[in-house]
C-alpha cells in the first residue's frame, strides 16, 4: 500500500516553495511504488569527497535550482560520470556554465540502462478532477502531441487502452529489432500514479501539475528518472 502519511510529510516539508525539488518529487513518487533512481544530494560549494561512495557509477549530475524548469536546455544535466573525481570535475564546469544561476546544490543518481521514454502528467480540473496524460518516446510527445488523457481513477483496462492508441506503442513492444520492454511495468506506473489508491487521487488536494518525464521502461522495468510536482498554491 502507498506510504500517503509519508508523501504528506515531503509534501509539508516544501510549504512555501512552488515545486518540489527533484529529489523530494522522486521521495513522493517512491511513497507510491514508483521505481526512482538512487541518489545523493550534495549542498552547494561541498566536496564530492566521499558522499557517493553508496552509488554505484555511472553516476548523472543534475543541477538543483528553483528557476531552473529544463535542466538540459542550460546545461544542468550530466549523464556517464565513471568516479568521483569526473563528479567533481562536472560540479566545476556546470558551476561556471550556470553562473548567475541561484543554485541550491546538485543531484547525483545512478543512471537507469536505456529504454524507450514515456511522459506521465498529472493534474487537477476544476471540472473533472484529477487527471493523467500519457505519452511515448519523447520527440513523438512534443512534435507529434501523441499523447492521450484519462480521468483518475484509472482502471488497469483504462491505461491498457491509452497505451494503444498511441501512434508511439510500437516503440514498447520492440521496434526494428529492439526487445519489448516490460509493458506491465509501466502500466503499473501509471496506475501508481493515476489509480484508485494513486498519488493524484491521494494528493489532489496538495498537488496542482504533476510531470515524470521521462520513465524509462525497458525489458526489466519502468523507472522516473525526472519528476516535477506543482504545489497546490495555499489560500
Ligand atoms: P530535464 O530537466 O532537462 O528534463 P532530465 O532530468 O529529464 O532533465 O534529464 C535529461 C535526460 O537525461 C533525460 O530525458 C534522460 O534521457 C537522461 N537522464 C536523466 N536522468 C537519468 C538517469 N538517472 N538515468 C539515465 N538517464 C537519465
Ligand atoms: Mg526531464
Amino acid at each position: 500500500m502507498p506510504d500517503v502519511a509519508r508523501a504528506r510529510a515531503v509534501l509539508a516539508a516544501a510549504e512555501g516553495r512552488v515545486a518540489l525539488t527533484e529529489d523530494a518529487a522522486k521521495d513522493v513518487l517512491a511513497c507510491f511504488g514508483l521505481h526512482v533512481p538512487k541518489r545523493r544530494v550534495l549542498p552547494f560549494g561541498a566536496a564530492v569527497g566521499s558522499a557517493l561512495s553508496g552509488l554505484q557509477p555511472p553516476f548523472v549530475l543534475k543541477v538543483v535550482s528553483a528557476s531552473i524548469l529544463h535542466k538540459s536546455d542550460v546545461g544542468g544535466v550530466h549523464v556517464g560520470l565513471a568516479n568521483p573525481v569526473a563528479a567533481q570535475h562536472a560540479i566545476d564546469a556546470m558551476s561556471a556554465r550556470l553562473a548567475g544561476h541561484a543554485i541550491e546544490g546538485w543531484l547525483f543518481e545512478e543512471m537507469a540502462p536505456k529504454g524507450v521514454e514515456m511522459v506521465i502528467g498529472g493534474g487537477v480540473d476544476a471540472r473533472f478532477g484529477p487527471h493523467v496524460m500519457l505519452g511515448l518516446g519523447g520527440v513523438s510527445v512534443e512534435l507529434l502531441e501523441d499523447v492521450r488523457f484519462g480521468i483518475c481513477p484509472l482502471r488497469p483496462g483504462d491505461v491498457r487502452q491509452m497505451l494503444d492508441r498511441l501512434r508511439a506503442v510500437r516503440l514498447l513492444r520492440g521496434w526494428r529489432g529492439a526487445p519489448p520492454a516490460d509493458e506491465r511495468a509501466a502500466v503499473e506506473a501509471v496506475l501508481q500514479v493515476g489509480g484508485r489508491d494513486g498519488l493524484m487521487m491521494a494528493l489532489a488536494d496538495h498537488v496542482a501539475e504533476l510531470d515524470v518525464n521521462p520513465l524509462i521502461v525497458n525489458v526489466r522495468g519502468a523507472i522516473a528518472v525526472d519528476a516535477r510536482i506543482v504545489l497546490r498554491a495555499r489560500t
